[in-house]
């Protein structure tokens, strides 16, 4: 069983990186992002409840993420090799609430991705997609808003995985096939 996270800032590539992840090691991709999206789409409570916060880019409670991934990770049939978490844990928060919700089904985190590209170039490629994509987050003032999220909230998780000596940085500013390249290298390696 591999059961991956995959995390850094908006913009790094992860949900590009976990749909290659997915195909060659049969994982259950769970965006949280996308999980979101879909519920705003179909116009349900929780989308009515987490929409101004999702197109402000500001944080979702963590007590609904919660909730939002351990009914997720419950549904994953054992068809699957794994899971790839793409977008959750975002706090340490939820990444302790993550240790236990793994742990009441015995099944624990194999590795830690950490995508890591430089300011500038993040804002661009967001900046980009919004063009293609017409994300309503993928706009200036939110990008900045998501961008300081993620540094005073999601990357003092690295230190929760660096101490449990599962956490890879990898270097995201080249091409998607070196990058998979050396996620595919990490991940092989950790499974042996
Ligand atoms: P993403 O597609 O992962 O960039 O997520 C898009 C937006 O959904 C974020 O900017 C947040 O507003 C919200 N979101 C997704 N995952 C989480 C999470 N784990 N905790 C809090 N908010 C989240």
């Amino acid at each position: 069983m591999i059961n991956v996270i995959i995390s850094g800032a908006p913009g790094s590539g992860k949900g590009t990186q976990s749909d290659l992840i997915v195909k060659n090691f049969r994982l259950k991709h769970l965006s949280t992002g996308d999980m979101l999206r879909n519920e705003i789409a179909a116009g349900t409570e929780l989308g009515k409840q987490v929409e101004k916060l999702v197109s402000g880019g500001l944080f979702v409670p963590d007590s609904i993420m919660i909730d939002i991934i351990a009914n997720a990770i419950q549904k994953v049939d054992n068809s699957y090799n794994g899971l790839i978490l793409d977008g959750f844990p975002r706090t340490v928060e939820q990444a302790q609430a993550l240790e236990t919700i793994l742990e009441q089904q015995g099944k624990k985190i194999t590795v830690f991705l950490d995508i890591h590209v430089d300011e500038a170039e993040l804002i661009e490629r967001l900046l980009k997609r919004g063009q293609i994509y017409g994300r309503t987050d993928d706009n200036l003032e939110t990008i900045k808003e998501r961008l300081k999220a993620y540094s005073s909230k999601t990357q003092p998780i690295s230190d929760f995985y660096k101490k449990k000596n599962n956490y890879y940085q990898i270097e995201g500013n080249g091409t998607i096939e070196e990058i998979y390249g050396k996620i595919e290298d990490i991940i092989t390696a950790c499974n042996l």
